[in-house]
């Protein structure tokens, strides 16, 4: 047999490494911590193993110990001490993320990363305050024999002004970059216009640019305490059925000034991580959401699956398929097994 091509002749020990194309490295990788302003403690978060709230007394430990794993940089998601429909704890100078912002950024070398979104601050749980009336023409009875439901949904306008007002104050207290995740149209020009205007102009902004209204949140729900009351953020998250679309939307907060674009979920969406690595030339991000963890998780419980293997291979697919930085609840462990892998 005189097969030209065999590809295995690259796949032996001592060339793989050399012909390998996509590497993995803890400096890749961020890891979300949640501050509870309503606890003294620590608190398990039941569906995403290995995962806490903690108080703000514990943020710097809570940091600490995940810079020990390799892995330089944080997501800090809040849960404030008290809730109200405008969501005003979010811009609040001792808010919850503000003074772990300050404490973490004194006591550490961590890149702190801060959430700037409404849905874990408003009574309501929607990422923004909510329109004054329900929607519908004018007069409009929906009580009877109405076939289609009323529906109320986020002021997209109003609350930019939030979000502008919640990422300089996330800047004040010393946060190294601002990550808006609500999807209200024009929140990167708000946001980068309200830092300008304050004296942040080297602050950088990470968009959630293309983030879907999906199904594998569930456990992030828990863990922020950010389900909302009622309905759901079809109106303002992206349709999962929808490529095409994604580009118009990630076009536009490129076109606003955001630094890094993010796709999230990340598994279930790695097309539109590789359509934006080829459209644009940013700094690609991908959000491996808690469901994604937790299913992992379940399943090697039952002792269906390696959690180490699937979890490197997890992260190696989004690195593959574009992505530059990974948001993921595995940062700590996966980075752990590639330092103890050298
Ligand atoms: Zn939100």
């Amino acid at each position: 047999m005189n097969l030209t091509h065999r590809p295995r002749r690259l796949r032996q020990d001592g060339v793989r490494g050399l012909v390998s194309e996509t590497s993995l490295e803890p400096a890749d990788l961020i890891a979300p911590v949640f501050i509870d302003a309503t606890t003294d403690e620590r608190i398990p978060i039941e569906s995403m193993p290995g995962h806490e709230r903690v108080p703000i007394d514990e943020s710097v430990a809570r940091v600490e110990e995940i810079l020990e794993t390799g892995v330089e940089a944080v997501m800090l998601f809040g849960i404030p001490i008290a809730k109200d429909a405008q969501g005003s704890r979010a811009w609040a100078d001792d808010g919850v993320v503000q003074e772990a912002t300050r404490r973490i950024t004194a006591e550490t070398d961590a890149y702190v990363i801060t959430d700037a979104c409404l849905c874990e601050y408003t009574d309501h749980g929607h990422c923004g305050s909510l329109e004054d009336e329900l929607r519908g023409e004018a007069g409009h009875d929906h009580s009877e024999g109405c076939a289609h439901e009323p529906t109320m949904t986020v002021d997209n306008d109003e609350t930019l002004e939030s979000l502008e007002r919640i990422a300089v104050s996330h800047a004040e207290a010393g946060a190294d970059m601002i990550a808006p995740s609500g999807m209200m149209d024009g929140m990167v020009a708000a946001i980068r216009e309200g830092l300008d205007r304050e004296g942040f102009g080297h602050v950088p902004i990470m968009s959630y640019a293309a983030k879907y209204e999906s199904a594998f949140y569930g456990p992030f729900r828990d863990a922020a305490d950010g389900a909302p009351a009622f309905g759901n953020r079809r109106h303002y998250q992206m349709d999962p059925a929808n490529a095409r679309e994604a580009m118009r939307e990630v076009r536009l907060d490129a076109e606003q000034g955001a630094d890094v674009l993010m796709v999230k979920p990340a598994l279930p969406y790695l097309d539109i991580v590789s359509d934006l690595r080829r459209e644009f030339d940013h700094p690609i991000a991908a959000y491996n959401v808690s469901g994604e963890y937790a299913m992992l998780h379940a399943a090697a419980e039952k002792g269906w699956l390696d959690l180490e293997a699937v979890a490197h291979e997890s992260l190696l697919s989004i690195k593959r398929a574009g992505a530059d930085l990974i948001l993921t609840y595995f940062a700590e462990d996966v980075a752990q097994g590639l330092t103890a892998g050298q």
